[in-house]
């Protein structure tokens, strides 16, 4: 059995370590010291370093932690990492080294061009792709990559923990409650995730059906996002991918 835990980086970054006790691995580590801290303090030793895309606050720490040591280092085939020893494309399964843990390897392009997910035994590590109550900007990608990406990882089962890499999650379920104001799955989450942030606590990990429930980037079938995303545009909306572009879109000015 192994543990997860997120260490905070940055303003909003969970760098998460997966453990058994004795090794452990870090998704997206973006800086290496509290990593190095959070190993050194419960005497692990690093094995492994996923990386889910190039960004700097998913891979800055990555040189100083792989040089603890024996450490394979996984990251996108596409994407310009140094240090990565194992490329992937996606659609691989992969055995974490020094964990009894077996990954699927999902491409979820939008985000970045290469970005990747890991998904295994009830998680999925999904970087900046699927978030809390949202989902990654479009930096690399177009919407329709974005919204094949998201409907993948939707697909793993319904009790999948989401481990995404930021705790966006309060200002994701405001924006989410401008589009769906009559959802009350929506609003009972954002009273429970307020609850979490004001006692300090992490509202990572949600589930996946959770997500499916409230997250209006996987809703864009749903009527009544539909004809908020056509209100905003101003026009008909055809088809669900003109939906999530439009929202995606409205996302990223929405205050
Ligand atoms: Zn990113
Ligand atoms: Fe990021």
């Amino acid at each position: 059995m192994v543990q997860i835990h997120g260490v905070p980086a940055f303003e909003d970054n969970y760098l998460w370590v997966i453990e058994d006790g004795l090794r452990a691995a870090v998704v997206d580590p973006g800086d290496a010291s509290p990593v190095a801290d959070f190993l050194d303090h419960r005497g692990l030793v690093l094995t492994a370093i996923l990386a889910t895309h190039h960004h700097k606050d998913h891979v800055g720490g990555l040189a100083a932690l792989a040089a603890r040591g024996d450490v394979e280092v996984f990251g996108p085939a596409s994407e310009r990492i140094a240090g990565v020893t194992r490329p992937l494309a996606g659609g691989e399964r992969i055995a974490v080294p020094g964990l009894a843990l077996s990954l699927e390897v999902i491409a979820v392009p939008g985000h970045t061009a290469g970005h990747i997910a890991y998904a295994g035994e009830g998680f999925v590590f999904c970087g900046d792709t699927l978030f809390a109550g949202g989902c990654g900007r479009l930096f690399e990608g177009t919407p329709a990559q974005m919204a094949a990406s998201l409907a993948k990882l939707a697909a793993l089962p319904p009790a999948t923990l989401v481990y995404c890499a930021h705790e966006y999650t309060l200002a994701n379920l405001r924006f989410a409650q401008a589009v769906e104001p009559g959802n009350a799955r929506l609003a009972e989450r954002f009273f429970a995730d307020s609850d979490r942030r004001a006692r300090g606590e992490p509202t990572v990990p949600s589930t996946l059906a959770l997500e499916i429930e409230t997250n209006p980037f996987l809703r864009a079938r749903v009527p009544e996002v539909a004809a908020a995303a056509s209100r905003h545009a101003g026009r008909a909306l055809a088809t669900p991918l003109e939906v999530f572009t439009v929202v995606r879109e409205w996302k990223n000015t929405y205050r």
